[in-house]
């Protein structure tokens, strides 16, 4: 601190409170470019003389469900919140917290206006009053992109002036839980709301509020300009259309990976160029901790919606991490757990308490199964919201499938 003088500091802070960070900010298509090859036709065509209910339709024969994780049927939604009373408002949660999760900053990076132009068509869907996108604070380039088009598309007069409002998150994980993110948006601490009432009903101020995904925003245009086949024609192991794998760990090309939904893991790790030499697969992580950790053999599983139940895992944000013979389950596990301990907003006694007591008893040499078991069982019992609920998986699936490392 002795180093910056009072006047760098303060072209610091006016920096940041104006938005230069400095990122850098990746090639991407602008509103020119996306205008020129079709863009928002669609969505003017829909404003003027458009039949909500048919594009629902639409929405829901494409199959499309919610990629932030929890996979409802994305056109459902639309129905649940238009069933409630005006003025309703439209939230966009790109918090993107989820460990191993990339895929919305990589399609915002590139296309942005695919995404701006799905959450307008599902605001006209919804009648909705504003739109506020909840973005990640540690996506800088992100942010400025958005800051810039959102200022495009009101010069061009597709959108009104603070029609779409963009709202920094804080780096908290728990604000990428939907009602902790309407908590945040409405600017209180960002704690998860018991359910009912679900947020379609009361949202932001007690509005009913359609919140969505970025990347299923990202869909929903380019459904409604290429019609649903786009998802529903890709078949593969008894599943349709297609999954953003953000794939890391021991492969040659980590990245977003566009795959049919029903590829699995030998899959994933084929278009990701394949283990690193040296390297055998010994594990993976299907969808962010919260999914835990499955063992190599288990290695024919579609990995999508519904098909990881019967192993206590699901595919959540598709954040699919490798291990490989190098690593250990029981470390991988620890540190999951540990990631949960600081997350936890601690407004609820099993998650907060479990989380700290699971990570102390997975830090002896041997682990105490069955007080292990108890504790998870109270967590998955009482916790008021999906990361209590979720946080044992890594637990559980250690004790059941790597015996041999606790
Ligand atoms: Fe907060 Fe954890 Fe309870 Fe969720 S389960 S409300 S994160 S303390």
């Amino acid at each position: 601190h002795n180093h910056i003088d009072h006047a760098t500091l303060e072209k610091v802070v006016e920096a940041i409170a104006s938005g230069d960070t400095h990122a850098h900010i990746p090639e991407y298509e602008a509103l020119s470019t996306y205008r020129k090859a079709g863009g928002y036709v669609a969505l003017q065509g829909l404003r003027e003389n458009g039949d909500w209910k048919a594009v629902q339709e639409t929405v829901l024969a494409s199959g499309l469900r919610g990629l932030g994780g929890a996979g409802f049927p994305s056109g459902k939604k639309w129905g649940f919140v238009r069933m409630n009373e005006g003025p309703r408002y439209l939230a966009v949660n790109g918090d993107e917290g989820e460990p191993g999760t990339f895929k919305d900053r990589y399609y915002l990076e590139r296309t942005p206006h695919l995404f701006l132009e799905g959450m307008l068509v599902a605001a006209w869907a919804v009648e909705a009053e504003t739109c506020y996108i909840y973005m990640r604070d540690e996506y800088p380039a992100v942010l400025e992109i958005l800051r810039r088009e959102i200022r495009a598309l009101e010069d061009a007069g597709l959108i009104d002036q603070g029609y779409v409002e963009l709202r920094r998150g804080a780096g908290a994980y728990i604000c990428g839980e939907e009602s902790a993110m309407i908590e945040s948006i409405e600017g209180k601490r960002g704690e998860p709301r018991h359910r009912p009432p679900f947020v379609a009903q009361v949202g932001i101020f007690n509005r009913p509020t359609l919140v969505h995904n970025v990347e299923t925003l990202y869909w929903v245009a380019k459904i409604v300009r290429d019609g649903p086949e786009i998802l529903s024609s890709v078949e593969k192991n008894g599943r349709q259309g297609l999954r953003s794998y953000s794939v890391s760990g021991r492969v040659n090309n980590p990245g977003v990976h566009l795959l049919p939904a029903g590829s699995t893991i030998l899959d994933v790790i084929d278009a990701a160029g394949g283990m690193i030499e040296g390297h055998s697969l010994k594990a993976y992580q299907p969808g962010g901790p919260s999914s835990g950790i499955l063992p190599a053999h288990l290695n024919d599983i579609p990995l999508d919606f519904d098909t990881l139940q019967p192993h206590g895992s699901f595919i959540g944000s598709a954040a699919v991490v490798v291990l490989s013979d190098q690593d250990s389950a029981r470390e991988a596990a620890l540190n999951m757990l540990r990631f949960f301990e600081d997350e936890s907003c601690g407004q609820c006694t099993p998650c907060r308490v479990g989380c700290e007591k699971a990570v102390k008893l997975m830090q002896a040499e041997t682990w105490d199964t069955p007080l292990l078991e108890e504790l998870s069982t109270a967590m998955v019992d009482a916790s008021i919201c999906g990361l209590g609920q979720a946080a044992p998986n890594p637990i559980r699936m250690t004790i059941k499938h790597f015996p041999e490392e606790i």
